[in-house]
C-alpha cells in the first residue's frame, strides 16, 4: 500500500454536494507500472452526473454572489493545502499514472501555481466603459461567469489538467461538475478532498468517477443547466462533445490533441537542442499533447544531432516511477502499449532506422524501450498521428521553405519548437507556424503566466494567463440613459 502521511487523502468516494459519496457500484484503478489494485472507486455514472449538476446549479448564484475578493482567500487555502500535501498527492498519482515521482511534485506543482494564479485573478475581473453613442447614453460592460461548467480530463496529467481548469472556473463565479479519467480518478478525489477542507463550499465542485466515460459525457452535454464544457483529451472525443453540444449551444475549451514539431537548424546550439529535445519527448513516457512529435533536423548538422540524442535517450532509466533514478516510466495501458509497437513497426517497414531502442522493455508490461528513428518519410504514421510513447523519429531537411511546409501539414496545431540563433529566422519561423504555442530555443513552454492551448483541431480556447479567465466568463453590456 501506499505509504502517506494523510490516508485520507486516498479515497475512492465522489464528491457531490458537499458529500463524499461511496457509490453503490465500484470500479478497481490499478498501478500501471505494477499491475497492483490501489483502491476501489465509486462508479457512478450518469445518475451521478445528475447529481452533480443539481448541487452545482443549487451553489452557483450565491458561490457568484461571492466578492472576487472572499473566492481568491478560499482557492489560495485550497492552494496552500494542495502544496502542503505535495509528497502524498505526488505518490497517489504516480501509484495511478505511472509517472517518475519527481515528475509527479513537478505536476503538483504546477497544477497549485494555476490555483494561486486565479486565486489572485479572481481580485481582477475588469469591465469596461464605453463612451455612449447618444449624449444620454453610457456604456457599461460587465463580465459575469456563465455558470456551471463540465469538466472531462485525462490521465496523462490526472492532478494539473483537472486544477487549471477548475481554478479559473472557480475564480470567474462558476461551479463544476468534473468527470476525471476513469484509469486516473484517485488524484482528482484527492484534490477534492482539499477542496473540502479549504472551504469550498458545497455543490461548488463536484467530483465524480465512473466508467460510462460517453454516458456521462454525453449527460453533461445534453443538461441546459450546464452552461459549458471544458475538456482536455483526444480531438475525437472532442469532436463528439461539440456535436453534443450543439443542440445547447454549449461554450467550449477544448485542449485536444497535437503533433508537434521540432525542428533544429544548421545555426542551433546542438547541445541545447538536444536537452530540449529531451524534455519535449520524452517527459511523462512522451505521453503529453505538447509531447515534439516530429523531428526536422537540418542536413548539415543531421548526423550529429541523431548520434547525440541517441547516446542521450539510451542513458534512459527505465522502470517503476517509484524507484530512484527512473526518468521514464511505464506506458499507461496495453493499448498505448499497442500503439506505440505499431507507429515503430510501420516506420521500419517504411524504411526507418532505429538509432535506440526500439522494442518493447525486457521489464515486460507496458514498458516500451526509449527510441529514437532517423529516415523518417511523410507517409509513416507518425507523420500524421500522435505516438504518445518514449519515441523520437528524425527527418532530415533541407531548407527553412521546406520544413515549414513539414511542419505545418498537420490537422493539429497545439505546439512546436525549434532551434535556431538568427533572429530574423526566428522571427519569420515563430510567426510561420501553425500552432497556439512556440518554443523557441527551448522544449518546455508550460506555466500558469502563459496562454496554453492550440489551433485547428488541437483546440479552443486558452488556459493560463490572464486570458485564461476570459474562458469562464461572460460579457454582458448595458446600455444606461442618464
Ligand atoms: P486519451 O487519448 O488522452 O485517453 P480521450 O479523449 O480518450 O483521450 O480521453 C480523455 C477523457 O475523455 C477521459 O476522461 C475519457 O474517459 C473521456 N472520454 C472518452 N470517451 C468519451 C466520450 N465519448 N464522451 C465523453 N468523455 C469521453
Amino acid at each position: 500500500m501506499l505509504d502517506l502521511n494523510d490516508p485520507s487523502l486516498l479515497t475512492g468516494s465522489a464528491l457531490i454536494g458537499g458529500a463524499f459519496v461511496p457509490g453503490d457500484r465500484v470500479f478497481t484503478v490499478t498501478n500501471p507500472a505494477t499491475g497492483a489494485e490501489l483502491a476501489e472507486v465509486a462508479d457512478l455514472g450518469v445518475e451521478g452526473i445528475r447529481a452533480a449538476i443539481d448541487a452545482a446549479h443549487g451553489a452557483q448564484k450565491p458561490w457568484a454572489a461571492r466578492t472576487g475578493k472572499d473566492r481568491a482567500a478560499i482557492l489560495r487555502r485550497w492552494h496552500d493545502l494542495i502544496m502542503a500535501n505535495q509528497e502524498d498527492l505526488a505518490l497517489i498519482l504516480t501509484a495511478e499514472m505511472g509517472k517518475p515521482l519527481a515528475e509527479a511534485r513537478g505536476e503538483i506543482a504546477y497544477g497549485a501555481s494555476y490555483v494561486e494564479w486565479f486565486a489572485e485573478e479572481a481580485k481582477r475581473v475588469y469591465g469596461d466603459t464605453i463612451p455612449g453613442h447618444m449624449p444620454d447614453k453610457r456604456i457599461i460592460v460587465l463580465k459575469q461567469p456563465v455558470g456551471v461548467v463540465g469538466a472531462i480530463t485525462p490521465w496523462n496529467f490526472p492532478n494539473a489538467m483537472l486544477a487549471r481548469k477548475i481554478a479559473p472556473a472557480l475564480a470567474a463565479g462558476c461551479t463544476m461538475v468534473a468527470r476525471p479519467s476513469e484509469l486516473t480518478p484517485l488524484s482528482a478525489l484527492a484534490l477534492g478532498v482539499l477542496a473540502d477542507r479549504a472551504g469550498i463550499p458545497a455543490g461548488v465542485l463536484n467530483i465524480v468517477p465512473g466508467l460510462d466515460a460517453a454516458g456521462m459525457g454525453a449527460e453533461l452535454c445534453a443538461d441546459p443547466r450546464v452552461a459549458k464544457i471544458t475538456f482536455t483529451g483526444s480531438t475525437r472525443v472532442g469532436k463528439i462533445l461539440m456535436r453534443q453540444g450543439a443542440d445547447t449551444i454549449k461554450k467550449l475549451s477544448l485542449e485536444l490533441g497535437g503533433n508537434a514539431p521540432f525542428i533544429v537548424f544548421d545555426d542551433a546550439d546542438l547541445d541545447a537542442a538536444v536537452e530540449g529535445a529531451m524534455a519535449a519527448k520524452f517527459r511523462n513516457a512522451g505521453q503529453t499533447c505538447v509531447c515534439a512529435n516530429r523531428i526536422y533536423v537540418q542536413a548539415g548538422v543531421h548526423d550529429a544531432f541523431v548520434e547525440k540524442l541517441a547516446a542521450t535517450v539510451a542513458a534512459l532509466k527505465v522502470g517503476d516511477g517509484m524507484a530512484d533514478g527512473v526518468t521514464t516510466g511505464p506506458l499507461i495501458n496495453a493499448a498505448a502499449l499497442a500503439k506505440v509497437e505499431d507507429h515503430v513497426a510501420n516506420a521500419r517497414a517504411h524504411g526507418a532506422t532505429v538509432a535506440t531502442g526500439g522494442t518493447r522493455h525486457a521489464l515486460g508490461g507496458t514498458f516500451f524501450q526509449p527510441t529514437v528513428l532517423s529516415g523518417m518519410t511523410p507517409a509513416m504514421k507518425i507523420a500524421r498521428e500522435e505516438t504518445f510513447g518514449p519515441v523520437a523519429p528524425i527527418w532530415r531537411f533541407e531548407t527553412e521553405d521546406e520544413v515549414i511546409d513539414l511542419a505545418n501539414a498537420s490537422e493539429f496545431g497545439l505546439a512546436g519548437y525549434f532551434y535556431a540563433r538568427d533572429l530574423s529566422r526566428v522571427w519569420r519561423v515563430a510567426e510561420a507556424l501553425e500552432v497556439g504555442m512556440v518554443g523557441v530555443n527551448t522544449g518546455l513552454i508550460s506555466t500558469e503566466l502563459a496562454p496554453f492551448g492550440g489551433v485547428k483541431q488541437s483546440g479552443l480556447g486558452r488556459e493560463g494567463s490572464h486570458y485564461g479567465i476570459e474562458d469562464y466568463l461572460e460579457i454582458k453590456y448595458v446600455c444606461m440613459s442618464v
